[in-house]
């Protein structure tokens, strides 16, 4: 049973370039509920190892830096701004640097506890919250009440990083970026802690054929069609 003016968390979960973070930030404004990007959190992580020169492999340095760094949100902001040692971290955690090792950086399972814990935190405090990333409806909030996964071919979400990074001004090769994003979708699914899955009882949109604004439309629908049936 659930009520859309009630505390509700609302995940939406999948694969690179499917549109999450967009889609997720509309559907949380459409709902009247907050927003939080679990992926920024990782890449937050994965740019302080970078300042830090921290290696891969230093899994304890990674996971002291992350905890000392805070990494949160600035609510009064919107979109929340990213928060980390307390200073505002704008669209670098986009780099393509730290895009490289952000997968290899959330397969820390001491991070990623941390992460879980901090995620958690965050709904505590924020009880009406849209949250996307990939394990957000299997392991951070498997009682959600709504659960989405998102999904899209690897060609159409490369041509949509593409566009996203041109409006950031970054040159891009979209035969790369789909590489980049089946090595990433290879490493995110192959994890053992915390992978990309599908959830148990969540819904499939497959975006490949959408707009932004049909995936919106058809999210709004599912989450008011439940709630008005629970
Ligand atoms: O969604 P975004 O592309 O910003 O996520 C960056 C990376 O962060 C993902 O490739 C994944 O490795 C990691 N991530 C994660 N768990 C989440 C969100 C993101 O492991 N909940």
């Amino acid at each position: 049973m659930f009520r859309l003016d009630q505390p509700i968390v609302i995940t939406i979960d999948g694969p690179a370039g499917t549109g999450k973070s967009s889609v997720a930030r509309a559907l949380a404004a459409r709902l009247g509920l907050d927003f939080l990007d679990t992926g920024a959190m990782y890449r937050a992580a994965a740019a302080v190892a970078l300042d830090r020169r921290l290696s891969l492999g230093d899994h304890a340095g990674i996971v002291a830096a992350a905890r000392e760094a805070e990494i949160g949100f600035d609510w009064s902001l919107d979109p929340p701004g990213l928060l980390v040692f307390g200073e505002i971290m704008g669209e670098r955690i986009r780099s393509a640097a730290v895009t490289a090792i952000v997968s290899g950086v959330a397969g820390i399972r001491a991070l990623r506890e941390l992460m879980v814990e901090r995620q958690r935190a965050i709904a505590a405090k924020h009880p009406r919250l849209v949250t996307e990333g990939r394990d957000q409806g299997s392991v951070v909030f498997p009682d959600a009440k709504v659960k989405f996964y998102l999904d899209a071919s690897p060609a159409v979400r490369a041509e949509r990083r593409a566009r996203q990074l041109e409006e950031l001004g970054q040159k891009v090769d979209v035969a790369a970026l789909r590489e980049e994003i089946i090595a990433r979708d290879k490493s995110d699914m192959g994890r053992v802690d915390g992978p990309l899955v599908r959830p148990a009882g969540s819904i499939l949109i497959d975006t490949s054929d959408k707009s932004r604004e049909q995936v919106i439309e058809e999210l709004e629908r599912q989450v008011r069609e439940l709630a008005a049936r629970a």
